[in-house]
């Protein structure tokens, strides 16, 4: 599934994506509608199966829009392209409200954007806009859209992060609210990841009074000593550790502008360059500049109380999160999520920990998934059903996960089928590529 937390890397707005959609860009860097950026990668060859989700983040740096405001004209680019999008297989639309530019959206947009949704059937899934001191409130706004569209839903990665002032009980509050809407009749789940890290946007703390500037002015504005002064008082939002100075859970993932730094804690470059914490944060982002999206941090963010209790949930079904399998190239720095993450489910949370059953974690990871997504004869082994197999002896399954070595495959998943053909055997990639579209009805 891509696409989520609003950035898909289609439709291609000219100049490239937004968000984390621009990262890698470079091959689809030209304006690219879903369905020709669906034929391009078909002709390079898949071996895994895609299914597509719109970001409105994208659809707003289509329509060029930054800010809270928007013409009526704009408004008909994003949902003129959200339709097209559809029509070109799209599952659904996400929504990225901790990111730019759709943070700064009003929720009288989104209700708006979501009644699309309903006639063509498709899911609306969100990253809501807060998941702290703010996170009954912005899950409620996800949850009107779906009450007053009567459409499904998917709150992405809803999760409660660590020591970041969310309200008392907040995680039972949460499912209480969305336990009510299934009772109302609206099929809305949500999902965990398996690890204690997570990964996350560096410009994701700063202010719109900041990310708002035109372009150009970015980079000298984060050289400006008075502007830092006032960011240092003024970047307590998203990854709210940060602004508590607990820079020892914070970790570099990718940067163009200094390599060297990648992998490395913010005490670590800290004590490299000889600098404030701070001061390291924003030469990195002033160096990259205008690009700030780009740059991606990985984070400890959940503690394993908080992973057991989402995991083990009914309403929670099992997922990584990553932006990137691409292992070349400025995205190549991947994380070790993507490596065993899926995986991790079965030898941490259920066969060390016993957090649930096996047979209860794969279906949270297919049947169930493949139902709420509406993608039809997948997520079960069944006469007529396409055949995605994973074959591996449970017992010798083995996920190293090492944050500084994250290129390190499962262990043990020995035989991998996609629509029926052998892409893995005997652990061997075979570089078979019998992946395809997941497109939405089919
Ligand atoms: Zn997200």
């Amino acid at each position: 599934m891509v696409g989520n937390c609003g950035d898909s890397t289609a439709p291609v707005p000219p100049g490239g994506g937004g968000g984390f959609g621009r990262i890698g860009g470079g091959a689809a860097a030209q304006k690219r509608s879903l369905a020709e950026h669906m034929r391009f990668l078909e002709s390079r060859g898949m071996s895994a199966n895609l299914a597509w989700l719109v970001g409105h983040n994208t659809l707003r740096s289509i329509a060029g829009i930054k800010g809270p405001d928007y013409t009526p004209e704009q408004y008909q680019v994003m949902e003129r392209e959200l339709r097209k999008a559809l029509d070109d297989g799209a599952l659904g639309m996400s929504s990225g409200l901790e990111f730019e530019p759709g943070r700064a959206c009003r929720p009288e947009e989104l209700y708006q954007l979501t009644g699309v949704l309903k006639e063509y059937d498709a899911i609306y899934t969100s990253h809501i806009r807060n998941r702290d001191a703010g996170v009954l409130e912005a899950l409620e706004e996800f949850l009107h859209c779906i009450r007053l569209n009567g459409i499904r839903g998917e709150v992405s990665h809803m999760n409660i992060r660590h020591r970041t002032h969310a309200p008392d009980h907040a995680f039972d509050r949460c499912i209480a609210m969305i336990q009510q809407a299934r009772d109302d009749g609206f099929d809305v789940l949500t999902d965990m990841t398996p690890l204690n890290y997570g990964i996350g946007q560096m410009a994701g703390i700063l202010p719109q009074w900041l990310t708002g500037m035109p372009p150009e002015q970015l980079g000298s504005a984060l050289h400006d000593p008075q502007v830092r002064a006032r960011l240092r008082s003024d970047c307590d939002r998203y990854w709210r550790f940060i602004a508590a100075g607990e820079w020892d859970r914070v970790r570099m993932q990718n940067n163009r502008a200094f390599p060297e730094i990648n992998g490395m804690t913010f005490p670590e470059i800290s004590r490299l360059w000889n600098k404030d914490p701070w001061d390291c944060y924003f030469d990195i982002l002033a160096a990259v500049a205008p690009d700030l999206d780009s740059v991606v941090l990985v984070s400890y963010l959940f503690t394993d109380e908080h992973l057991k209790e989402t995991i083990s949930h009914p309403l929670y079904m099992l997922v990584v999160d990553g932006y990137s399998t691409d292992i070349e190239g400025p995205a190549g720095q991947a994380t070790g999520f993507h490596y065993i993450g899926m995986a991790w489910f079965l030898t941490h949370h259920v066969r060390e920990l016993h957090t649930l059953r096996l047979e209860e974690a794969v279906r949270k990871m297919t049947s169930m998934p493949a139902q709420h997504f509406g993608l039809s004869g997948r997520g079960l082994v069944h006469e007529g059903y396409f055949a995605d197999l994973c074959v591996f002896a449970y017992d010798k399954l083995e996920t190293p996960f090492d944050l500084d070595r994250p290129r390190q495959y499962t262990r043990g998943m020995d035989y991998v089928f996609v629509n029926g053909c052998l892409v893995l055997d005997g652990g061997v990639h075979l570089h078979t590529q019998p992946g395809r579209h997941l497109r939405r009805g089919q």
